[in-house]
């Protein structure tokens, strides 16, 4: 906790309005207004931050990212700017000599963009290494492509021909070719499973805290992240709050004393459980309710049988996690807000739907009776720039539409899904904002779906708080928690249209947790 601090000389956007100056005492936000208003509420010796015509925000929050994953990703082999096959290879080759060890695991690979859409073979990654297990992730996370040692390590090859259906990709001679999606993702995973030194962890919020995040909300935790989590705040080591989502399919293990609320607005909480109902577009895993556009004869995967997901949503509630379900495909959306109905409530952190990524008039309307929290990842109006082949001009206008379901009056929280995508949330906020990328591409371009500037911090702000049960996050009005950044812009369009680096300090409870000025962070973006 902090002495009393008041930020004047430029703007301050509390996330409902402007205001000339704001105060914080303790950790807590208490007051915001005119400068003779706010400097009447000031203790005596209290210190003025002069602003010189910056802009104060509050802290940015990410509803959705995986914070072990991330971890892992910025310390293991990224293959998310290789280009072309030969040079994917040789990546793989220089560090798998220089990592000596264990399975290689490569992350970040986009097939799209890297590899013209084409997918390298289960011999090309032999060719590559064939004496350890290799696997690459896509960069949806939701595929991957492993080299035979992988296959045979992990007895892919050796289970039964309808397990593999749909799981499993096959060459022209029936042989797995290497392709895993979904569940078999899951066969894969036991040997894989490293654990992130806590350093990691400290060091990847301190790296997130640059980009002006504040609270993180972390999905898909397993039990023993938790209890690594729950050390690190313990122990006053966490820069940025961490907001945990567990594996819905592992919430049977986890006892009431594991969630009992570390005390909400500190900077660790179990808040809910995650759970799949689909895949993603990149590999056409995402339910549809009419067959990919570019692939006449899939549809997509429902993940898990829904007497599955609902039995663990159950056991979530009776343990008091709020639940979330990943749903992409517009068929999965209605599937994902049927399981969540009977937990949507008005007060606590929102039952919530994850990514949401078409949604038709069909679509809107069960949404509308449900009303679900539904959160959002921007950045993916960028990302998924190939969208309109995989789902026809006429159904990818219904795709990330975020006015249309704010016009509705849903609530959208936005998010990253880093690793899957990039953590900057200023590039979510620019493509929010808009929908095409600096090269003229967009998943989705109607400009019809572009949210103003204040609209799109609102997503990562108060939103963004509300749907984790916590509406003193993302506001800097009396009573907030005192989590802001400090931006070297006049206004919020001009901070959106610099991004990152316009970020000077980012406060934490009061408290300074980065510097642009300051040895650290800054240097490893
Ligand atoms: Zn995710």
């Amino acid at each position: 906790m902090s002495e009393a601090r008041l930020w004047t000389g430029g703007r301050v956007f509390t996330g409902r309005r402007y205001v000339e100056a704001v105060l914080a005492d303790q950790g807590t936000v208490v007051a915001a207004g005119t400068e003779t208003d706010v400097r009447r509420s000031a203790p005596t010796g209290v210190e003025v931050v002069r602003l010189e015509g910056r802009l104060v925000l509050p802290g940015l929050i990410d509803a959705h990212l995986h914070l072990g994953d991330l971890a892992r990703f910025r310390s293991g082999l990224n293959v998310s700017e290789v280009r072309g096959l030969d040079d994917l290879l040789e990546t793989i080759q220089k560090w798998a000599s220089s990592h000596p060890d264990g399975p290689v695991v490569g992350r970040g690979l986009d097939v799209d963009r890297s590899l013209g859409g084409r997918w390298p073979l289960r011999g090309d990654l032999d060719r590559a290494l064939a004496d350890r297990p290799l696997i690459l992730y896509h960069t949806s996370g939701h595929a991957a492509m492993a080299n035979g040692r992988m296959l045979s390590e992990a007895g892919v090859d050796s289970r039964p021909v309808d397990e593999l259906r749909g799981r499993v990709g096959k060459g022209p001679d029936g042989e797995p070719n290497g392709l895993l999606y979904e569940e078999a993702l899951r066969w894969v995973a036991p040997s894989l499973a490293t654990p992130v030194a806590p350093e990691e962890v400290v060091r990847t919020l301190e790296f997130l805290a640059a980009f002006g995040l504040t609270t993180v909300a972390s999905m898909n935790v397993p039990p023993e992240e938790l209890v690594e989590l729950r050390g690190l705040a313990s122990e006053n080591r966490l820069p940025v709050r961490v907001r945990a989502y567990v594996r819905l399919l592992r919430v049977a293990e986890l006892r009431p004393s594991e969630i009992a609320p570390a005390g909400l607005s500190g900077r660790f909480a179990v808040v809910g459980a995650k759970g799949f109902t689909d895949g993603a577009f990149g590999p056409r895993t995402a339910w549809l309710s009419e067959p990919y556009s570019d692939a006449s004869d899939r549809d997509g995967l429902a993940v898990e049988s829904d007497e599955t997901l609902a039995g663990a949503l159950k056991v979530a509630n009776e343990l008091g996690l709020a639940p979330a379900l990943h749903a992409i495909g517009d068929r999965a959306v209605v599937r994902a807000a049927r399981l969540l109905a009977p937990y949507v409530r008005r007060t606590g952190a929102a039952a919530r739907i994850e990514h949401v990524g078409l949604t038709p008039p069909a679509t809107l309307s069960v949404l509308e009776t449900v009303r679900p929290a539904l959160v959002v990842q921007p950045g993916f109006v960028w990302s998924d720039f190939w969208l309109p082949e995989r789902l026809g001009a006429e159904r990818v206008r219904w795709a990330y539409a975020f006015r249309t379901l704010a016009d509705l009056g849903h609530r959208l929280a936005g998010s990253s899904d880093a690793p899957y995508d990039p953590p900057d949330p200023w590039r979510g906020l620019r493509a929010a904002t808009e929908r095409r990328d600096p090269l003229g591409r967009s998943a989705n371009p109607d400009p019809r779906e572009a949210l103003s500037c204040e609209e799109a911090v609102r997503l990562y702000g108060v939103s963004a708080g509300e749907t984790l049960g916590e509406p003193s996050l993302g506001s800097l009005e009396a009573g907030s928690r005192a989590d802001l950044i400090v931006v070297d812009a006049r206004s919020l369009a001009e901070a959106v249209r610099v991004g990152a680096s316009a970020v000077r300090d980012t406060w934490v409870d009061g408290a300074r947790v980065f510097s642009a000025g300051g040895p650290g962070p800054r240097q490893s973006r």
